[in-house]
């Protein structure tokens, strides 16, 4: 079986009220990110923010900065977000990685793309009622052509992210249209936490999806958990072939401590040697992934 591709999901935007360790500046961003290099992972996943309040930046020298020092000091791949849905238009969510791209000391290697529209509403449990109930993740098939075509062009290999079976096969008819080049990097995002947009954290949320991913392309797949923790579905992701996406961006983790997000990579490199899987190296994972 290949070896386990670990990529760390440093921050999103999450706060640091549930665990201090969630990076802000691209300091901060790079220094963790090398830290996960040594502890296993192969990917780094990153979000711009400000460095003091940690709000959402969507300024490219932000995005930029954090990948010039990682780039300069690792072959690490590098997958910043795309612009956040709430900016004006499918260019302004691209702006950030068109310019990196243009010069080899900031260029991406990977930039995700979701593959379809959901509902992504918050429902708190506790009483029993969604806290908004009209936010749309709008992704119309146009934009997402748009977002391949122009990734493709600025050399930067797609991560196709997958909140439902629908998604999945939505890649499956970008692979056949050639909007895709394969091999393409699949994500399942299983989501806990009053997200109702993708399936449950558990093996059999995982495995619904994975029953999907088409055999006739060449898909290698991972799997993440939006508001929850990753461990109970790690081992199964496993022993299945599937890769692990994993970090304090997700989930805090403060059952395990508040740990850093290179101890939430050592233990999952630990658990993948335990199953005999050895986590790949940025140069493997380049080479399984076509992010040469
Ligand atoms: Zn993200």
């Amino acid at each position: 079986m290949d070896k386990l591709i670990i990529e760390v999901r440093i921050n999103e935007y999450a706060s640091r009220r549930r665990n201090p360790h969630v990076p802000f500046s691209p300091g901060e961003i790079a220094a963790d990110a090398l830290e996960c290099l040594d502890a296993g992972a192969a990917i780094i996943h990153y979000h711009a923010r400000d460095p003091v309040s940690g709000a959402p930046s969507s300024r490219a020298e932000d995005y930029a900065a954090a990948a010039r020092k990682i780039k300069a000091a690792s072959d690490l791949l590098i997958m910043p977000t795309l612009g956040a849905w709430t900016l004006p238009s499918p260019e302004a969510r691209m702006s950030h990685i068109v310019a990196m791209a243009k010069d080899p000391a900031t260029r991406p290697d990977l930039a995700p793309i979701d593959m379809g529209t959901s509902n992504v509403d918050a429902y708190d449990a506790r009483g029993r009622r969604f806290t908004t109930d009209e936010t749309v993740y709008l992704n119309t098939t146009r934009t997402l052509q748009y977002f391949a075509r122009t990734i493709r062009e600025a050399g930067v290999r797609p991560v196709a992210v997958w909140w439902n079976v629908s998604a999945i096969r939505t890649t499956a008819a970008f692979v056949e249209a050639g909007l895709f080049a394969e091999p393409v990097y699949g994500q399942i995002v299983l989501t806990e936490g009053g997200f109702f947009a993708g399936n449950p954290g558990s093996v059999r949320g995982m495995q619904a999806m994975a029953d999907f991913i088409p055999h006739s392309a060449r898909m290698p797949w991972s799997v993440m958990c939006a508001g929850g923790n990753l461990f109970p579905i790690a081992g199964a992701a496993i022993e299945r072939g599937g890769h692990l996406a994993i970090g304090l961006g997700d989930y805090a983790y403060e059952e395990l401590g508040q740990p850093s997000n290179a101890h939430l990579v050592e233990r999952i490199a630990a658990l993948a040697r335990a199953c005999g899987r050895e986590p790949a190296s940025p140069a493997e994972a380049r080479a399984m992934l076509g992010a040469g």
